[in-house]
C-alpha cells in the first residue's frame, strides 16, 4: 500500500517548488490508489507562523489536493502538526538512547572548529569527539554546567540507495558526520522528527526536492536504528525531484517574485493551469503534448519517468498553458470562477445581487473566450459593473475621435429600440457610411468613450448591455 506525504514547514509564503513536490506526491498516491498525508513540520517555533500555516492550507485547498490524513481531516496517526507531537519524539529519543544509537555531546561549535583547524582536517561537521567519553570526562563537563546535545552515531561504511528518479546514489559515511537529533534543552530537531514521523506514519515513498538529497544518507541509518528500536520498519523509498531554475539559470529562491505560489491565484491563474505547468517541470505526459488534465496525469504518472535534470521555470509557458485550460472551461464555469476577483475589486457584492448576476450572465459569453486569466474579467467588465460615478477611462479619446463620438451620440440618441442589431446598424450608417471612416477609426473612439478602454468586449453588445441611458451619458461626456 502506497503512503506518501507532503511535509511543508510553515515559514514565509509557500514556494512554487512546494506545489511541484506536492503535485508529484499527490499524483503518485492517486495513481497507485494510495494515501496522501499532509503533515505540518512546525517544530521550529522561531520560524513558523500561523499566517504561513494558513497560506499552506489555502494553497493546497485552492489546488485541490485532497489529503486523506492531516490537519482538519485527522487520521490514524493524528496529530499531524509536529508541534503537537512532542511526546512522540521524546519517546523515540529514549528508545534510540537505550539502543546506544545516540550519545551526549558537550562540545561547543568553537571547540569543534578549533580542533578542525589544529588537525588541518578539511571535513566539515562534527568530528566525533564525544563518541566515547569516559565517565570522568562526562562528570567534568557536567560539573562545568554544560548541557549536552543528543547526537546520532553514524555507522561506518557506504550508504547506497536506489533513488526513484536518479538510480543508485552512494555516499561514504566519512562524509556524513554524526549529527544532532535534539538540542541541549531536549527539544527535538528536524533531523529526528522528520524520519520518526515518516516511520510511524508508515510512509512508503518520499518524493522531495533535490535540495534534500544530502540529508538522505543521514536518514537511512537513522531509519534502521528506529526500526531496531521498534519504530517503523526501515527507510522508505526516496525520489529526489529536480531543481526548479529561475532567471539566469539560478535556483528559484524564496526571494524571486515568481516563487510565491499564492501569487498565481491572485493573478488569476487557474489551479489546473498552474498544476499542469508545474507537472512539466520534470515530467511529460508525451513528447508532443503539453496540455493535460490532472485526471490524465494521475492515470499516466510514473515516478520513473521524472527527469533528474534541472527544470526551468518559464512564465510565458505557464501563461500559454493556463490560456489552454481557460478554453476547456464552459462560460458558466468561468463566470463562477471570476466572482471572487470581481468581488475583491469591489465590483460585485458577495453574494452578487440579482442585477449584478444578470449583467454577468449576459456579459460572460462576450468575454469568456477572450480571457487568458480570471483577473482579466475585472478590466473587461468593470465598465458594466461600476456605478457611473466610479467609471473612469483608462485610455483617452483623441481630438480626431471627438466628432466621431458626437456622430455616434446623435445616431444612437435617435434609436427607437436599444438592441445590438439596431446599434450595429445605426453606427455603421452614421460612421462608416456617412463619415466614410474605416471601422477601426469609426468604432475605436466610441469604444473608449463607453468602456474606457481600447480593448473591450464586442462594442455593439457592450452598448446594449450598458443600456441606453448610461451609454448616451458616456458618449456625451466625450463628444464635441
Ligand atoms: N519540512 C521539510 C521541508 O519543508 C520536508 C522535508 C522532506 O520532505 O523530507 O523542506
Amino acid at each position: 500500500m502506497v503512503r506518501v506525504r507532503m511535509a511543508p514547514s510553515p515559514t514565509g509564503s509557500p514556494h512554487v517548488g512546494l506545489v511541484r513536490t506536492a503535485l508529484f506526491n499527490w499524483a503518485f498516491a492517486r495513481h497507485h490508489g494510495g494515501t496522501f498525508v499532509l503533515r505540518i513540520e512546525d517544530t521550529d517555533a522561531s520560524r513558523n507562523t500561523q499566517e504561513s500555516y494558513d497560506g499552506l492550507i489555502d494553497l493546497f485547498t485552492w489546488l485541490g489536493f485532497d489529503w486523506d490524513e492531516g490537519p482538519d481531516v485527522g487520521g490514524p496517526h493524528a496529530p499531524y502538526r509536529q508541534s503537537e507531537r512532542g511526546d512522540v519524539y521524546r519517546d523515540a529519543l529514549d528508545k534510540l538512547r537505550a539502543g546506544q544509537h545516540t550519545y551526549a555531546c558537550y562540545c561547543t561549535t568553537d571547540e569543534v572548529a578549533a580542533r578542525r583547524q589544529a588537525s588541518g582536517s578539511k571535513s566539515m561537521g562534527y568530528d566525533g569527539f564525544c563518541r566515547e567519553l569516559t565517565a570522568d570526562q562526562v562528570a567534568a563537563f557536567e560539573a562545568d554546567g554544560r548541557a549536552p546535545v543528543t547526537r546520532f552515531r553514524m555507522p561506518d561504511g557506504e550508504i547506497t540507495f536506489d533513488d526513484l528518479v536518479r538510480g543508485d546514489v552512494t555516499f561514504h559515511s566519512d562524509h556524513v558526520p554524526d549529527f544532532a537529533l535534539a538540542r541541549a534543552n531536549g527539544d527535538p530537531l528536524y533531523t529526528l522528527v522528520n524520519p520518526v514521523d515518516d516511520a510511524l506514519m508508515g510512509i512508503t515513498h518520499v518524493l522531495r526536492g533535490e535540495d534534500l538529497l544530502s540529508s538522505t544518507p543521514r536518514q537511512i541509518p537513522l531509519y534502521a536504528a528506529l526500526a531496531e528500536a521498534g519504530i517503523g520498519t526501515g527507510a522508505p523509498r526516496f525520489g529526489h525531484l529536480p531543481y526548479v531554475m529561475g532567471q539566469g539559470n539560478k535556483k528559484l529562491s524564496k526571494r524571486d517574485p515568481e516563487a510565491h505560489a499564492l501569487a498565481y491565484r491572485d493573478q488569476g491563474f487557474l489551479p489546473e493551469g498552474l498544476l499542469n505547468y508545474m507537472a512539466l517541470l520534470g515530467w511529460a505526459i508525451a513528447a508532443d503534448r503539453d496540455v493535460f488534465t490532472m485526471q490524465e496525469m494521475v492515470a499516466a504518472f510514473d515516478i520513473k519517468d521524472v527527469n533528474p535534470n534541472p527544470a526551468r521555470f518559464d512564465l510565458k509557458k505557464l501563461e500559454a498553458i493556463n490560456a489552454s485550460h481557460m478554453r476547456l472551461l464552459s462560460t458558466e464555469e468561468i463566470g463562477r470562477r471570476v466572482l471572487p476577483y470581481l468581488q475583491s475589486a469591489g465590483l460585485v457584492a458577495d453574494p452578487p445581487t440579482a442585477g449584478e448576476q444578470a449583467v454577468l450572465d449576459a456579459a460572460m459569453p462576450l468575454v469568456s473566450e477572450r480571457m487568458n486569466k480570471l483577473t482579466e474579467a475585472v478590466d473587461m467588465l468593470s465598465f458594466l459593473l461600476v456605478d457611473e460615478a466610479g467609471f473612469t477611462r483608462v485610455d483617452e479619446v483623441d481630438e480626431a475621435g471627438r466628432p466621431v463620438v458626437q456622430a455616434a451620440y446623435d445616431a444612437l440618441s435617435a434609436l427607437p429600440e436599444w438592441t445590438t442589431a439596431a446599434i450595429d446598424e445605426a453606427l455603421r450608417v452614421a460612421l462608416v457610411e456617412k463619415l466614410e471612416l474605416k471601422p477601426r477609426l469609426a468604432f475605436g473612439p466610441v469604444r473608449i468613450a463607453v468602456t474606457g478602454r481600447k480593448v473591450s468586449p464586442p462594442l455593439f453588445e457592450s452598448l446594449e448591455l450598458l443600456g441606453r441611458e448610461r451609454s448616451l451619458a458616456r458618449l456625451a461626456a466625450v463628444a464635441g
